[in-house]
């Protein structure tokens, strides 16, 4: 059975008569895939990843995540978004730990000791390059920098299924490709399926298994291409 599934969905922003985001939109991920969705910018991409994250609820077909239709945000789900947000009361480490008080939250139990998620989030923001940053506050980053947190807060849960939007965007070129290893190194070690939305083909051929591509108006899959190569895994 598919992890994923999305079935003949319409959402419509706005109301009535609002934007239709997205019509007729299918997909289906198998767990463990590694899919990429590329398309212009106002196919829906976005629109997706809030669909399967619980964001957004359709008005018309149905969202089902690991045998449950989606009706409210899904908390087996890691996300990180294009816009970095973090809280910015909280110091860099305790954004990257909030996944785990939302887990606790829906009342799931957390699969390891509290201690040892810190040092597991050290060990993240170090991986990212980060090193030294958890107790500094969010506005003591840049925006760059946030995005890479953004990334390892994504992560802290060890998510079952992860949701990437353009999480690369505001990083120069050498953070990025440093970043796509640690994706795909993350893949390659670990039971986790990835669903990556991206401007970049490169990006899209480099990191998944399968590129899914949208068009707009209104939003749909119109084409999906396993990536014809196998790359080296380690
Ligand atoms: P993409 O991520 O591919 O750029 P989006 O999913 O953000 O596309 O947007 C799809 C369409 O829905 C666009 O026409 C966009 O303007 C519209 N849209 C997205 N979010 C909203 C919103 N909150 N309210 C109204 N329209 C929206
Ligand atoms: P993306 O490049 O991912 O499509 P956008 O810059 O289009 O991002 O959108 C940023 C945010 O604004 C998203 O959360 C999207 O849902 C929302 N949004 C996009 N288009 C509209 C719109 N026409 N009206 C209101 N909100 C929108």
């Amino acid at each position: 059975m598919a992890l994923v599934s999305i079935e003949n969905v319409d959402m419509r922003y706005g109301g009535p008569e609002g934007t239709l985001a997205v019509s007729g939109l299918d997909l289906s991920i198998a767990r463990r895939d590694f899919t990429a969705v590329v398309g212009p910018s106002g196919c829906g991409k976005s629109t997706l990843m809030k669909l399967v994250t619980g964001l957004h609820i359709p008005q018309k077909g149905a969202v089902v995540v690991a045998g449950h239709e989606v009706t409210k945000p899904v908390s087996i789900v890691g996300m990180a978004f294009q816009n970095p947000t973090m809280l910015p009361w909280r110091t860099t480490l305790d954004n990257v730990l909030l996944p785990l008080e939302i887990v606790e939250k829906h009342r799931h139990r957390l699969r390891k000791h509290k201690d040892e998620y810190v040092a597991q989030a050290e060990a993240l923001l170090e991986t990212v390059g980060l090193k030294g940053f958890g107790s500094k506050y969010p506005w003591q980053l840049s925006g760059g920098m946030q995005q890479r947190a953004n990334l390892c807060r994504a992560l802290i849960h060890e998510p079952e299924l992860l949701m990437l939007d353009e999480p690369f965007g505001a990083l120069d070129a050498f953070t990025r490709e440093e970043l796509w290893c640690v994706i795909r190194d993350l893949h390659a070690s670990r039971d986790v399926t990835i669903v990556l939305v991206t401007h970049d083909l490169r990006e899209s051929v480099f990191l998944a298994d399968r590129v899914v591509v949208m068009s707009a108006r209104p939003g749909r899959v119109v084409a999906e291409h396993p990536v014809p190569f196998e790359r080296p895994r380690d």
